[in-house]
């Protein structure tokens, strides 16, 4: 094992082990390959599943794997033929039996930091489907919960808003203005700090990095 290999381990466990003191479950997997499998073996066959946007599944191919696994139901928005289609496969996601989403952020304390322009991901992270579970590159774990704000804000959401080609001021310098464009991504934010103790969030921590 590699410094680098060691190194994320132990900062996994800690993480893992601050999300058992917010009743959220944490499993840590070396690599993107490892998760995929990880989170397969979370959800029994015959499950149904949504995802909101992100480059992290899709580029880890998870969500690739998931179809080619033919054992889910599938409300898969990538799929919509229309904007009425994509909001019908939102509302969909509220009855699966599992969200999947990675994090614009995590602190080593266990918070978990997502930011939405629609507001339809982190409407259904915070309720409606049974379960949530969250895939997130070590990439993404940050010192504090104020650390992990800013990197939400300031490093992830200008990526996406280039990624997205959108109208605002962080895409034309790379850094968050704090914009209330109607073209922000950053309309709601959302932190988890704390659950019921009723397994509703898991956390897969990849010892990759894995998205913005
Ligand atoms: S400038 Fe606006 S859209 Fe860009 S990161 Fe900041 S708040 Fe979000």
């Amino acid at each position: 094992m590699t410094p680098i290999e060691q190194r994320n381990e132990l900062l996994a466990g800690k993480v893992i082990k601050s999300l058992k003191t917010r009743h959220i479950d944490g499993y840590y997997c070396a690599t993107a390959e490892e998760a995929i499998r990880q989170v397969m073996e979370l959800m029994p066959a015959g499950s149904s599943a949504s995802w909101g946007g992100s480059m992290t599944l899709r580029d880890m191919g998870l969500t690739k794997a998931l179809h080619e696994a033919g054992c889910y139901t599938l409300f898969d928005r990538d799929l919509a033929q229309s904007p009425e289609d994509a909001q019908a496969i939102y509302r969909q996601a509220f009855s699966a039996d599992f969200y999947l989403s990675s994090a614009n952020a995590m602190s080593e304390q266990g918070d978990i930091v997502n930011i939405d322009g629609n507001g339809n991901r982190v409407a259904a992270i915070a309720w409606g489907p049974k379960r949530v579970i969250f895939v997130v590159g070590v990439n993404k774990i940050a010192k504090d919960l104020d650390a992990a704000i800013k990197r939400a804000r300031g490093t992830a959401a200008p990526i996406n808003t280039v990624r997205l080609n959108r109208e605002t001021p962080c895409t034309l310098d790379g850094v968050c203005h704090d914009c209330h464009s109607p073209n922000s991504i950053c309309n709601q934010i959302h932190i988890i700090r704390n659950s019921y103790d009723n397994g509703r969030f898991c956390v897969v921590i990849v010892g990759e990095e894995l998205g913005y």
